[in-house]
């Protein structure tokens, strides 16, 4: 079997005396696509959080392709990593939010290629030529000069997404990316993420877009109070699920949206 891409191991993240991720493992191979839902509050944020070491967590270990999230290997043991050098180990986990969170004072192009140059050393010239490459793929050529305000809710995030692959990521994680989009621009968010899939990007997705977890998706993982539950293929796990929690979660769910 292949080494997994993301390991995430007995992970535990606490708020005061609260659990927020309680011993939570989930390996990831390369080019699979994980869907994760579960209820708001369940830890799914707090778990893409500690993925990337935005937010630590407090016991169990993440690897992100073989090297351990947060520490360097030294001769007496793992060395915590220092701010700088996290922010480098940080460029290989893309990361898109909800609320997309551009620079606003910065062009689209600015957007793009300014991780690029300050964390991955690329010039200005070759920050560019890849951020107009990047915009053609989201289908936003020619876009480059415009202000984040500019743009409508969908195109903020396309641009949001293309900002996350110039730093040219091992693996992508969403929080829930479509949650704050009007409705109509839904649609042109998940055609992006589709299509990154299919190109072999590896890919966590917090999402309650049903739909696309089950044409997307490899796996689905169900969170409930900061565990995994249960997971499973995206049909067995939505249609048919065997734990109790996950019924009713879908059940929920199903109902909100008739
Ligand atoms: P989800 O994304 O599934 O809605 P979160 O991961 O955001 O859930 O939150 C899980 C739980 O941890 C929630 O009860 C939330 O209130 C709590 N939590 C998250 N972040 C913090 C924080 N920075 N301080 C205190 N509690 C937090
Ligand atoms: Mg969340």
């Amino acid at each position: 079997m292949t080494q997994p891409i993301v390991s995430v191991q007995s992970v535990t993240k606490r708020y005061g005396s609260f659990a927020a991720l309680d011993g939570v493992s989930l390996d990831v191979r390369p080019g699979e696509v994980v869907a994760i839902i579960g209820a708001s509050g369940s830890g799914k944020s707090t778990l893409l959080r500690t993925i990337n070491h935005l937010d630590p967590p407090d016991a169990g270990q993440v690897w992100i392709d073989g090297r351990l999230m947060g520490f360097s290997e030294g001769p007496r043991g793992p060395r915590r990593l220092s701010e700088r050098d996290l922010r480098r180990q940080r460029a290989e986990v893309g990361m898109v939010f909800q609320h997309f969170h551009l620079f606003p004072h910065f062009t689209v192009l600015q957007n793009l290629i300014e991780a690029p140059m300050a964390v991955r050393g690329l010039s200005r010239h070759e920050a560019s030529e890849r951020a107009r490459g990047l915009l053609a793929e989201v289908g936003l050529e020619g876009r480059e000069t415009a202000f984040p305000a500019e743009l409508s809710g969908g195109q903020q995030q396309r641009v949001a997404i293309a900002r996350a692959l110039a730093m040219q990521p091992k693996v992508m994680l969403f929080d829930e990316p479509t949650s704050a989009l009007d409705p109509e621009l839904v649609g042109e968010v998940l055609r992006v993420m589709q299509r990154l899939a299919e190109g072999g990007m590896t890919m966590l997705v917090v999402t309650h877009e049903m739909d696309f977890a089950e044409e997307a998706a490899d796996r689905v993982v169900f969170f409930d109070q900061g565990r995994i539950v249960e997971t499973g293929p995206p049909a067995q796990l939505l249609r048919s699920p065997t734990e109790p929690r996950t019924q009713a979660f879908l059940h929920r769910l199903l109902r909100k949206d008739r």
